[in-house]
């Protein structure tokens, strides 16, 4: 299923600054980042291309996991007392580059709501 720039970097074949790894997930630095901590955490499966892919039967472990993964990332990088935002982009409204599911992980300043 679906390959992307992000199966490259999962296999390392494409360079990326990793925050954070484990059997299931990868996190690394957005290479165009919107704040000075924008991390993208994905799993390793690419099995799921967006949000509307999400089974929670099958999924529940692995969605409990990149939350996990987002704590600690945002306690490591000095953002968890501070705040920080997690986004999910679905599709083409929403400005979807990507269809490898990812979180975007926003701190490090003041955001405004609602988003753009
Ligand atoms: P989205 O618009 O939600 O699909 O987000 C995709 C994100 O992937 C964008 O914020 C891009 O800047 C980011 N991105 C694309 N290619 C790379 C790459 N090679 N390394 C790190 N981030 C990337």
């Amino acid at each position: 299923m679906g390959e992307t720039i992000f199966s490259k970097i999962i296999r390392k074949e494409i360079p990326a600054q990793i925050v954070f790894e484990n059997d299931d997930i990868l996190a690394f630095r957005d290479i165009n980042p919107q704040a000075p901590v924008h991390i993208l955490i994905i799993p390793k499966t690419s099995e799921i291309e967006s949000t509307r892919d999400i089974d929670s039967k099958k999924h529940s472990q692995l969605l409990g996991s990149l939350f996990d993964a987002a704590n600690k990332i945002a306690k490591d990088l000095g953002v968890s007392e501070t705040g920080f935002r997690l986004i999910l982009n679905c599709g083409p409204d929403a400005g979807q580059e990507v269809y490898h599911l990812h979180m975007h992980l926003f701190g490090g300043r003041k955001m405004n709501w609602p988003p753009g």
